[in-house]
């Protein structure tokens, strides 16, 4: 085992966890990161991010994490390829075990994001990224006065619906239920009275998505109807998909609190169930949630100060806190 007791121990290695590692460098602090891929995260998955800040021009996905990759190694932030498969307390010390041994850490940030849920269509796949998008905000701006349709009726799906009507002259929903069925729109009574009233936005009751058409890029998809088993082909320049997400904390389950999805629980401070455990990025249950990475950058920034803050004995773990923070 590696014997070292790290400052802190980083559990990933995209916006939320490169950004902890940075300004944990900068407080001080002795970071270790741990990725079990490529460091980058989601974001080395797209060609170009238009919304980063500090990038008058669209920057694509890789380079734009290879640079916050050299940002924290270049302020002593180390990173190791090893995929976390365990946490355990160790005395005083977090115990963060790997494929070949075990990193000690005085804290633990969690940064170990989510993936989108896919859509399991036919020609989905190779099409993403050129027209089947996981992300309205990321992708929207692509398609502007074009056709588009959004997958899913959950909260997520009908607020992106809702922002791509401002950029798309028309946007599909396809809902897997018919109408009036209290399963066909999951999303809250506001959000979904608000696409529903949407001019722009038209609903397709109880259809899957059989296939996504094209050649290079989305030309259309292949709609069934669930109730008569129909075809029928809907020409759209961009398919939406928004059926949830996974977040990559199975091994986390009985350790720090998580949602019934899997997502961390913590408080407005990033402070999980855990003493010394904090967590940001997609990963944290998504009240709210924005699944960008200047947000998850952002989080990632307060759970390295709020873990300095821990270590430095200012601040209580949550349920111990003594200050001002504990009374949320
Ligand atoms: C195709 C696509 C395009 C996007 N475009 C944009 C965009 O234009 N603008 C924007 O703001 N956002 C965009 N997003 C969203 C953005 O990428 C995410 O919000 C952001 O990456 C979340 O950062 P994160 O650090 O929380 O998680 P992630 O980026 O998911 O990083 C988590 C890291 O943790 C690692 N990891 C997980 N489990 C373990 C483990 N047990 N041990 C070790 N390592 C582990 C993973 O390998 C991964 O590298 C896009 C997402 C996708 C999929």
């Amino acid at each position: 085992m590696n014997t070292r007791v790290w400052d802190v121990v980083i559990v990933g290695a995209g916006p939320a966890g490169l950004a902890a590692g940075i300004y944990a460098r900068r407080a001080g602090l002795t970071p270790v990161l741990l990725e079990r891929g490529l460091p980058g995260g989601q974001l080395v998955e797209t060609d170009a991010v238009e919304n980063y800040p500090g990038f008058p021009e669209p920057i694509p996905g890789p380079e734009l994490m290879d640079r916050m990759r050299r940002q924290a190694e270049r302020l002593g932030a180390k990173i190791v390829m090893a995929e976390a498969k365990a946490l355990t307390r160790k005395g005083e010390l977090w115990r963060v075990e790997v494929q070949d041994g075990a990193y000690l850490g005085r804290a633990v940030i969690l940064a170990v994001g989510a993936r989108p849920r896919e859509l399991a269509a036919k020609g989905a796949k190779e099409l993403t990224g050129r027209g089947v998008s996981y992300c309205a905000t990321c992708d929207g701006y692509f398609f502007r006065d074009r056709e588009v349709l959004m997958v899913g009726a959950g909260d997520s799906a009908l607020i992106e619906a809702c922002f791509l009507a401002k950029l798309c002259s028309k946007v599909y929903v396809a809902v897997r239920h018919p109408q009036g069925d209290p399963k066909a729109i999951r999303a809250m009574a506001a959000i979904r009275d608000r696409a529903l009233a949407n001019p722009k936005i038209e609903f397709l009751w109880n259809v899957v998505v059989e296939e996504v058409k094209g050649e290079g890029k989305v030309a259309g998809v292949v709609l069934r109807d669930l109730a008569t088993g129909e075809l029928r082909e809907l020409p759209v320049a961009g398919v939406f998909v928004k059926i949830g997400s996974v977040p990559a904390t199975d091994w986390l389950r009985g350790v720090v609190e998580l949602t019934r999805d899997g997502y961390i629980r913590t408080d407005r401070w990033l402070r999980t169930s855990q003493p010394g455990v904090f967590a940001a990025g997609d990963c944290l249950e998504p009240v709210g949630r924005y699944a960008q990475a200047i947000v998850a950058a952002g989080e990632g920034a307060i759970a390295a100060l709020e873990a300095e803050r821990y270590l430095s004995g200012i601040e209580g773990s949550k349920g111990q806190n003594t200050g001002p923070k504990g009374e949320i």
